[in-house]
């Protein structure tokens, strides 16, 4: 779960991260009157769930609460790169003498926490580590140990920071990991963390992503999760207990495992297709599961075909076979489906789905073939 730059900087600030006085405003006026309060000078950011919002127009630096007003009429109730601006953050401006990327993210080939640091800030970290790996700074931290004081050293002086300025980066560091580790995170950044020309370090930005796993146990995260900016499919999903991930191909997936829908969107993919999206409904699917699945699915206007890859273990192939026939008679789909179904009473189910004209294939791959074909025929029926 993603965070908004105002919800990190109120969890981040407990730890001693310093960011500039700011107060989320809904609407111009409220937005005019913190910009007073402020001061008049203030930076104007839409509070949407996107990368370089700089770039795209999310951020404006203002010199007086009446361009504020402006700006924040500009802003409110737009669209940037396809995200409805809804509030805005007013932060005073702090003059910068140079920005640095800090940033933590969960290593899993390390096994622990990597902070990164760069001398640049405002950077894309992944455009970065691609272009100029060299540019960034990188230590591992001990899940259990923490970060030693040498390797926050190691970030500070890797940036060009000396003396007491490297000493406050490298506190910033242990106060970032420390905060990434009590909130279960799988991503943090302060991008930019600026070194004001008063020789303070402050965070001009700040990207906090929860592992949505851990929330039962973070209860004030939980509920600042804003549902105005997730994919409607997604959170409808997550209601019925689905883990349903939506992507930008043609071909719907419903499967029943993790590692099972991976593996189709990968057998796919190998045959030239793309997956419309991931789609596991666990273990042991009762059989009025089925439709909330199918209609999740069908939701997406650019599914051409629906492909189920059920291995029957725990679940029941006819169990699953009955409830499919159902849903199919109860949503009456205009795209093709395609099944494969293995495992427990699979001749049973088979048999089910035969008599009600479902296409069966062999094998995953088979099956991926023959969605990409129907998939293909159906685009080419449609237009
Ligand atoms: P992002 O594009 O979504 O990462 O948005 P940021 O919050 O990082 O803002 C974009 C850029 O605006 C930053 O990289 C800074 O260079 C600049 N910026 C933001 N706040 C201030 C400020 O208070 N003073 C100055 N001088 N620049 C700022
Ligand atoms: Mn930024």
């Amino acid at each position: 779960m993603n965070l908004h730059e105002y919800q990190a900087r109120e969890i981040l600030a407990p730890y001693g991260l310093v960011f500039p006085p700011g107060t989320v405003a809904y609407s111009p006026q409220e937005a005019e009157a913190i910009a007073r309060r402020l001061g008049g000078k203030v930076a104007v950011k839409a509070q949407v769930h996107l990368g370089g919002r700089g770039k795209a127009g999310g951020v404006t630096l203002a010199d007086t609460p009446e361009q504020v007003l402006e700006c924040a009429e500009a802003l409110l109730g737009t669209t940037i790169s396809g995200h409805k601006v809804r509030k805005v953050l007013l932060t005073e401006t702090v003059a910068v003498a140079k920005e640095f990327y800090l940033g933590a993210t969960l290593d899993r080939p390390k096994k622990g926490v990597t902070l990164m640091g760069a001398c640049e800030g405002g950077i894309d970290i992944e455009q970065a580590a691609r272009d100029s790996p060299d540019s960034i700074v990188r230590v591992t931290a001990d899940p259990f140990m923490g970060l030693a004081d040498y390797q926050a050293l190691q970030l500070a002086t890797g940036v060009g920071l000396r003396g007491d300025q490297a000493r406050s980066f490298a506190s910033i560091s242990k106060s970032l990991l420390a905060a990434f580790l009590d909130n279960d995170c799988s991503l943090v950044e302060i991008n930019p963390l600026a070194l004001t020309t008063d020789g303070l370090l402050v965070g001009l930005d700040a990207k906090m992503v929860i592992d949505d796993n851990a929330l039962f146990r973070h209860p004030i995260l939980a509920k600042m999760r804003d549902s105005g900016e997730e994919e409607p499919l997604e959170a409808r999903a997550r209601q019925f207990g689905v883990n349903y991930v939506r992507l930008d191909g043609t071909i719907g997936c419903v499967v029943n495992g993790a590692g099972l829908a991976m593996a189709t969107m990968d057998v796919i993919q190998a045959h030239g297709g793309a997956a419309a999206n991931f789609l596991d409904f666990g273990g042991g699917i009762k059989a009025a599961e089925v439709t909330p699945a199918l209609r999740i699915v069908l939701a997406d206007r650019n599914v051409r075909v629906i492909l189920f890859n059920i291995f029957g273990g725990i679940t029941r192939c006819d169990v699953f076979a009955q409830g499919l026939v159902a849903g199919l008679a109860e949503l009456q789909p205009t795209v093709p489906i395609v099944v494969r179904l293995v495992g427990t009473n699979e001749k049973e189910g088979r048999r089910i789905l035969e008599e009600a004209n479902v296409q069966l294939a062999e094998n995953t791959s088979q099956a991926a073939e023959m969605a990409i074909r129907l998939a293909d025929q159906f685009e080419k029926a449609a237009t």
